[in-house]
This record gives structure tokens, C-alpha cells and sequence, in this order.
């Protein structure tokens, strides 16, 4: 039962094989591989959720220019 590390991430002791070293600002440390799995996953839903959001912002945008457009064409044709 020696084979163990200390989680930096979680702060507990995981069996040896649970454990990677991991590239911190302080040098390599000690994580296990489902925090690190849980960071990764997170950092993808981020930028899944980044993309939508630009595609939304991208839409909003076209709608405005379409409609300025418009109106801008009503105000043309109108008397
Ligand atoms: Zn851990």
C-alpha cells in the first residue's frame, strides 16, 4: 500500500497508477489522470461553447446589417 502519490489537484493520495506528472508554473507535479480528464473535458466544453456563441454573434450580426439595409432601401423607395 506504498505505492501511492500525493494529488496536488485534489489533495489526497492516489494509487501510483492513477498518477501523471503535470507541467505547473512551480515545475512538474503530481495529478491524477481523472482530474486531469476533468480539466481537458472542461476546457473543451469552454470552447464548444465559445464557438456557438460566435456563430450566435455572427447571425445577430447579419440580421442588423440585413435589416438596416431595409430600411435604409424603405427610405429610398418611400416619397
Ligand atoms: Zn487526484
Amino acid at each position: 500500500m506504498s505505492d501511492t502519490k500525493f494529488c496536488y489537484c485534489c489533495r489526497v493520495h492516489h494509487p501510483i497508477e492513477q498518477m501523471r506528472l503535470f507541467p505547473t508554473r512551480q515545475g512538474y507535479r503530481w495529478r491524477c489522470v481523472r482530474s486531469i480528464d476533468a480539466a481537458v473535458k472542461s476546457v473543451d466544453e469552454r470552447e464548444a461553447f465559445g464557438q456557438q456563441q460566435t456563430a450566435i454573434n455572427r447571425e445577430a450580426a447579419r440580421r442588423t446589417a440585413e435589416f438596416s439595409q431595409r430600411l435604409r432601401h424603405l427610405r429610398t423607395v418611400a416619397p
